[in-house]
């Protein structure tokens, strides 16, 4: 992973081949002290795993690709929870034939490049706090 500060203090975040995403998004924000902010990207990721939610049960379910994939849209925001960055991002890979498949970023490695910028949210500490009627880890705002 390589990390570039601009001068507005946004950042630009290079992931590498076999690198897991979350993961390093993880790290990058202990790194960089990020308390909040928002993320986008692109890449090529394989051994990927999407969640849905399904708000009646509660319960994420798992999609599983292992294939290559192009990331045509990597999305989500930083927050923070039990002193941990609290990393939510959504994606959207496409296939050699150009079918898109998406959903809730449980894990992905890069497969070629994964290319992400990141805004921080200066002087604003966003937390996450459990809502049990809805089932997730809201935005405590
Ligand atoms: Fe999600």
């Amino acid at each position: 992973m390589k990390i570039k500060k601009w001068s507005d203090g946004s950042y630009i975040v290079r992931i590498d081949k076999g690198e897991e995403i979350v993961e390093k998004m993880k790290e990058f924000c202990l790194s960089e002290k990020i308390k909040t902010g928002w993320v986008s990207g692109i890449g090529a990721v394989r051994d990927i795993t999407l969640g849905f939610f399904d708000p009646n049960t509660k319960q994420y379910s798992e999609n599983i690709f292992e294939d290559s994939y192009e990331v045509s849209n990597l999305n989500g925001n930083i927050t923070w929870k039990d002193d941990s960055p609290y990393i939510h991002l959504h994606i959207t890979i496409a296939d050699k034939d150009g079918r898109a498949y998406g959903g809730h970023l449980t894990r992905a490695t890069v497969s070629g490049a994964c290319e992400i910028v990141v805004g921080e949210a200066s002087g604003v500490v966003v937390g996450r706090v459990f809502d049990e009627e809805v089932g997730l880890n809201l935005m405590d705002l």
